[in-house]
């Protein structure tokens, strides 16, 4: 276990904003953590589980326990005819599992590639893009209680998925530490292309639907987020700053009468949802500056740290959108990003 005093969480969190947590604390393995309670002071702290820090707004300093946890083995823990089972430790990189699990021809994680952070991560707010969500793959997650180390293991019914969602965000949010996570992926399948963007790119490029592998929708997937996506390195982000939100038939009738081109996609519980980009650029953001905060020139649901911003900053832009899409729209925007 390390420990680290005042240290500066800018190199953890991908909106490259500085702040001091009182403490930063890297364990290897959630066993830690009984030992930790033991230490009065860590003990007497809240304490802040952070993985990649690519879906955090750091807004203040820290007067907690900043907890890391390291642990990245992957494990084939079962394997038929069909299926493989990895159980993969929360410490390890989201990209490389996708990366690993592509190049050994097994189906599951390829649309999911290129998403910063960790596989820890993944479940608290079911990571998804181009038509898939890491539910699809998840059957259990075990957890650490941070109370008192205790291991609890959920199976995948258990965990309340849904759009950007979880039971890790809600009920279980600072309760556990997520641990390892069990993906059962598949050795024979076919391309997830219900994403038309994704659909269309590997039409172009030549390639038949029908006999493509993991890798080929990977490599397809890397080349659409590189044009539309800021590297972080470059320009901190934490991705889509908003969710898509969804109203009632009602509501986007009444809204098609002003704007005949609103998109929306019908939802199962007969609700629409819309594409919140379509709604910040209609509100005149893609591209807005204000200060050393701002969205992307390509991207209008990406709230970018131009150089130098602090978190209070995005917070403020952030309100800016959300007034200006509630007056033009009345559509109130959930903040996708954890604020801190
Ligand atoms: C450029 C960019 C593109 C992105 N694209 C996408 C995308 O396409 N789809 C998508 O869904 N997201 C996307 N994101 C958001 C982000 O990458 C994901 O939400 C990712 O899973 C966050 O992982 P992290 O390790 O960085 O978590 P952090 O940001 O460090 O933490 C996020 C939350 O999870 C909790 N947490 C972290 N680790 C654990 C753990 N082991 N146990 C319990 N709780 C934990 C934290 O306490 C916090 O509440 C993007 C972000 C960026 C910067």
């Amino acid at each position: 276990m390390y420990i680290h005093a005042n240290y500066n969480l800018r190199q953890h969190n991908t909106f490259n904003i500085d702040c001091i947590a009182r403490f930063f604390v890297e364990i290897k393995h959630a066993s830690a953590i009984p030992v930790m309670r033991h230490d009065p002071i860590l003990a007497a702290l809240p304490w802040q589980i952070i993985g990649g820090g690519s879906n955090l707004l750091l807004t203040k300093d820290l007067d907690a326990v900043v907890l890391s946890c390291n642990y990245d083995e992957i494990k084939i823990v079962k394997e038929d005819e069909l299926s493989v089972w990895l159980s993969v430790g929360s410490g390890c990189n989201w990209h490389d599992l996708v990366t690993y699990s592509v190049n050994n021809g097994w189906w599951g994680l390829e649309n999911l590639a290129l998403i910063p952070g960790k596989v820890g991560a993944a479940p608290v707010q079911n990571i998804g893009a181009y038509g898939a969500e890491v539910q699809d793959t998840i059957t259990r997650i075990q957890t650490f209680d941070l109370r008192d180390g205790t291991r609890i293991e959920l199976r995948k019914n258990e965990c309340n998925f849904g759009y950007r969602d979880s039971i890790f965000k809600k009920e279980l949010a600072d309760r556990v530490l997520i641990h390892r996570v069990t993906f059962r992926l598949l050795k024979q399948s076919k391309a997830n292309l219900v994403h038309e963007p994704l659909h269309e790119a590997i039409v172009n490029k030549g390639l038949r639907v029908d006999t493509l592998t993991p890798k080929d929708v990977y490599d397809a997937i890397i080349a659409l987020r590189t044009q539309k996506i800021p590297d972080p390195k470059v320009l901190g982000s934490a991705g889509s700053f908003f969710k898509n939100p969804s109203i009632s038939l009602k509501h986007y009738q009444h809204l098609q009468e002003t704007y005949p081109d609103i998109p929306g996609h019908k939802q199962v519980n007969g609700c629409i949802k819309i594409p919140a980009a379509w709604l910040i650029e209609q509100a005149g953001w893609k591209g807005k500056k204000v200060g050393h905060v701002g969205t992307y020139q390509k991207h209008a649901l990406i709230v970018v740290n131009y150089g130098g911003a602090t978190g209070r900053e995005v917070i403020e832009v952030s309100e800016m959108i959300q007034n200006d899409v509630i007056n033009m729209f009345s559509i109130s925007l959930e903040k996708e990003v954890v604020v801190l």
